[in-house]
């Protein structure tokens, strides 16, 4: 028994974990809920353009790149150009984030260039540790002079971390994730998909099973793992068109089965691990799992069959949470003369939103078709006429980006449990990263735990 591990979950984190304990000689079932491998990192093709969940970009000098690389997965694609547009009170401006482009931009005045020029410069060397207690607007308020600089860099922080409450975020990840972003980000080739598809052929090449469609519903343990009891099989639509479906779930195993293990590793998304083990009869590591706060985005996702700015392929909102990019541009996503974009509202946390004194009372369905409508617009300033060439669009009005906001207090669980042989993955677990590279350098650390 203590040779078979079971992963709970066939996203990124599922499938590198599985790769690096399979390839140490354990026998490893990965348990997918759904038909298909690859979690949010999925993409679907539409008409022979490749949409990820929207705008995925892999940092290269972050923990995921790192992990794919130890791994072996080829990545594939475009770096985009450092250049584009800031968006301030509806106006369009060069954005300063090159030593031209902050020399030529309007967006600041002289004494803020100076500023943003200085700071931008100081970032590469800070170390962020010492920021540790402060959350990302207390470190710009003790940093920064000028506010204009303050909502630029708070629009950089944005981008770079997905994360648009600045008043919780923790300034030590903010200003780490943009030393991160200063070695650039790979828009994938094909998408996502690509980098899913290849963990796959990894896993399957290094020996791990597959069972897909079926849900896990509880851990078996008495303060040491026994094991997992699945639910009954899951049948989705058929239709989806995506590059790859895993085989039919394969059916010995029957609803309400329990699978014996003395290593399971939880690499899903927290409230279905605390679901998992409330039903297996424990509740507070449970509580505290539930507690942490997503990350959201609102996304639309549109392919055109030819683009009428091409030169227009990147935006960055300074006075708003907004981002339009032409992913395109930079990867293989599209029929030929065809563009992807991916268009973007980071979403204000709930607590933030309350603040900002949203009415309460407001019609969700209301809120979500302004947010549309915003992002349309942004899609007409930046790309007029998109619609005589559409081909097609999705509008995705609440994606959990992350699922852990990180703030000065929250401590996101280690990959290591409290409970004997059971591990955690995911872009919540670990105290590294931020989005896919907290994901697998925490299903790094669980396998290294897992192998001991
Ligand atoms: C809009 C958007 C933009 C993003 N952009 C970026 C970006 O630019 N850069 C970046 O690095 N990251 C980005 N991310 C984040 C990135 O997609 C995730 O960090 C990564 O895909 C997480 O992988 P994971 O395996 O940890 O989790 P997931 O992908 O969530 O996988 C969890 C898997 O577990 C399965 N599962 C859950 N419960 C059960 C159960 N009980 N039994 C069986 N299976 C179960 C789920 O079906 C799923 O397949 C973005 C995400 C979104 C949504």
């Amino acid at each position: 028994m203590r040779k078979h591990v079971i992963v709970v979950g066939g996203g990124l984190a599922g499938l590198a974990a599985s790769i690096y304990l399979a390839r140490a000689g354990k026998s490893v079932t990965i348990f997918e809920r759904r038909r298909y491998l690859g979690g949010r990192a999925i993409t679907h093709l539409r008409r022979g353009f490749r949409f990820n969940l929207g705008p995925h970009a892999l940092y290269r000098g972050g923990g995921a790149s790192m992990v794919f690389r130890e791994l072996g997965v080829p990545i594939r694609g475009g770096v985009p150009r450092l250049a584009g547009t800031a968006l301030f009170h509806d106006e369009r401006y060069r954005l300063p984030v090159t030593p031209w482009s902050i020399l030529a931009t309007s967006l600041l005045s002289f004494s803020a260039k100076r500023e943003a020029a200085a700071l931008l410069l100081r970032m590469g060397r800070m170390d962020a540790k010492q920021a540790a207690d402060l959350t990302a607007d207390e470190w710009l308020d003790r940093n920064v002079v000028n506010e204009r600089v303050r909502d630029f860099v708070r629009g950089l922080i944005r981008l770079s971390t997905y994360c648009c409450d600045t008043r919780s975020l923790s300034a030590a990840f903010a200003i780490r994730q943009l030393q991160i972003a200063r070695s650039k980000v790979t828009y994938v080739d094909e998408g996502w998909q690509k980098l899913v598809d290849s963990l796959h052929s990894l896993a399957v090449a290094s020996g791990v099973n597959f069972v897909s469609s079926n849900r896990v519903v509880a851990v078996v343990h008495d303060g040491e793992v026994k094991g997992v009891e699945l639910g009954g099989l899951e049948l989705e639509d058929r239709n989806d068109t995506q590059s790859v479906a895993l085989p039919d779930a394969i059916p010995e195993y029957e609803p309400g089965a329990k699978i014996p293990a003395a290593d399971v590793l939880l690499a899903v998304e927290p409230s279905s691990a605390a679901e998992m083990l409330r039903a297996g009869g424990d509740d507070s590591l449970a509580k505290e799992w539930s507690s942490l706060q997503p990350v959201e985005a609102t996304c639309l996702d549109v392919a055109l069959s030819s683009l009428p700015r091409p030169k227009d392929t990147f935006a960055l909102g300074i006075d708003k949470p907004l981002y339009f990019s032409v992913h395109s541009a930079a990867a293989q996503l599209t029929p030929k003369g065809g563009a992807l974009i991916h268009v973007m509202k980071y979403r204000a946390q709930r607590a933030a939103m309350h603040d900002l004194e949203i009415d309460q009372g407001n019609d969700r369905r209301a809120e979500v078709a302004a947010d549309e409508r915003e992002l349309e617009e942004l899609l007409e300033l930046m790309q007029p006429g998109w619609r005589d060439v559409l081909v097609h669009r999705r509008f995705l009005p609440a994606m959990t980006v992350s699922n852990a906001l990180v703030t000065p207090k929250t401590k996101r669980p280690s990959p290591v449990t409290p409970i004997r042989g059971l591990y955690l993955a995911g872009d919540w677990v670990g105290d590294e990263g931020l989005l896919s590279d907290a994901a697998l350098l925490s299903a790094r650390a669980a396998a290294r735990a897992i192998l001991g």
